[in-house]
């Protein structure tokens, strides 16, 4: 087999046999296919697309680059999330605890953050002391113990997305609804979940603009998780703006601590984390229908369960859990500066991704894969899409390095201010599948 006809073959819009892609998948794994080639192929692959059979056979050949979890020792649907992106978004920090207190075993692996959106390793790895790469023991004695493990993947699940992920990193052919689908579907298969909740996300800043890219990416990967037979539900959720108050690891553990100690419940971060949680004990069968799954839901807030969970997954993993209920234990930002509204309106809409900028900037996240991250720096974002602003008002607080040079209007420019009240919209598009 030469990659030579791979290439060619996809170039003219042909598709490629199981075998093809595994000897492909192989070859960038192990390094005997250049990467000039593998680059040329992904940059064809996202002008050409895929069958479903192919992104099938993508799949499998990534998840079986690398080892597979066996998490056959705890009992139970072990039950996953995972969420196509967005900036703020702690939802796991929120959920994972909550759907473990209510009786569901929820096995995680998480991404470090990379340019502006953050990573939820980086985010529990605010709270001092707490280990954020498990191993297969360290993994499974959390889950047996606290229903609640995450932890990075070991360089051993899927390997092969490591090394084609870099490579679409540098070549613009991240946005590629096959490609996207490969590599978040084989770590989720190689990772032992039974079953998975997607939230795909849809908005300017996502990495599907549109409500329809958004479904054909969610029915994308459901075809797949199905075909392997994980029980699989995708909701797609508007993105607009920033997820919650907070931008910044150490600010989102208060913030994601602060819902389960039931505050900001009106909220969208809570609402969204609180539906996702719901649909995950259905799937994990400790709930038959919405409305019952979410009265557990909120049994776990009131009752202290789920906040407990993450205390005691915590203390289980070598972090402080004194730090969930004190927050001056937690990494704390030298300087804390305002930044006032300069005109008045209504907000409309918030760029997430500029914001997650800033807050890059500020050293909340990386730039660059070896970036050290400063865990107490971020942004309090005080507003809220439809609220009325007036000139003067604080809109938000950056907390940064003592002596950071702040670039104000830059902040400012997230903001889009109409005259007038603009409508609702609701953050649920749709949902797709069991
Ligand atoms: N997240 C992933 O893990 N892979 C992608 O391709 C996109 C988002």
């Amino acid at each position: 087999m030469r990659m030579y006809d791979l290439i060619y073959t996809k170039k003219l819009g042909g598709a490629l046999s199981p075998e093809q892609i595994a000897f492909w998948v192989k070859g960038a794994a192990d390094g005997s296919v250049p990467d000039e080639q593998s680059a040329s192929l992904l940059m064809a692959i996202c002008w050409r697309g895929m069958t479903t059979e192919e992104t099938l056979a993508l799949t499998l050949a990534m998840r079986d680059s690398g080892k597979r979890m066996d998490l056959s020792a705890v009992p139970g649907i072990k039950v996953d999330k995972h969420s196509t992106g967005g900036v703020g978004d702690k939802t796991t920090l929120i959920l994972g605890p909550i759907v473990a207190a209510c009786g569901v075993p929820c096995p995680m692996f998480s991404g470090r953050g990379l340019g502006h959106t953050g990573g939820t390793v980086d985010k529990f790895a605010a709270i001092p002391g707490l280990k954020v790469e498990l191993t297969d023991a360290e993994f499974i004695r959390s889950l047996k113990e606290t229903r609640f493990a995450n932890s990075a993947p070991t360089g051993d699940i899927a390997p092969a997305d490591k090394k084609l992920y870099a490579l679409r990193d540098i070549t613009a052919t991240v946005e590629s609804i096959p490609l996207i689908t490969a590599s978040i579907m084989s770590k989720k298969l190689a990772g032992g979940a039974d079953a998975l909740v997607l939230d795909v996300k849809c908005g300017p800043s996502a990495f599907m603009k549109t409500p329809e890219d958004a479904r054909t990416l969610a029915q994308s990967m459901v075809d797949v998780g199905t075909a392997h037979g994980m029980q699989i539900r995708a909701l797609i959720t508007r993105m607009d703006a920033p997820l919650g108050w907070a931008i910044g690891n150490a600010l989102e553990v208060m913030e994601s601590v602060e819902i389960l100690r039931g505050e900001h419940g009106d909220s969208e971060l809570a609402q969204m984390s609180f539906r996702l949680a719901a649909e995950m004990l259905i799937m994990g069968g400790a709930a038959q229908t919405l409305p019952e799954a979410e009265t557990k839901v909120q049994s776990a807030i009131q009752d202290g369960s789920a906040l407990e969970t993450l205390r005691r997954f915590t203390a289980l993993n070598g972090g402080d859990a004194k730090a969930l209920d004190d927050f001056s234990r937690l990494p704390q930002a030298g300087q804390k500066v305002d930044i006032l509204a300069d005109q008045p309106g209504y907000v409309t809409a918030i760029d997430g991704r500029a914001l997650g900028l800033l807050a890059m900037d500020l050293g909340a996240g990386r730039k660059d894969r070896n970036d050290v991250l400063d865990l107490g720096v971020g942004i309090r974002v005080h507003t809220r899409v439809g609220q009325r602003i007036e000139k003067g008002d604080v809109v938000f607080t950056a907390h940064t390095k003592g002596g950071y040079q702040l670039k104000k209007d830059a902040y400012l420019a997230t903001l889009e201010l109409k005259a007038g009240r603009p409508g609702q919209e609701p953050w649920l598009l749709d949902s797709i599948g069991c």
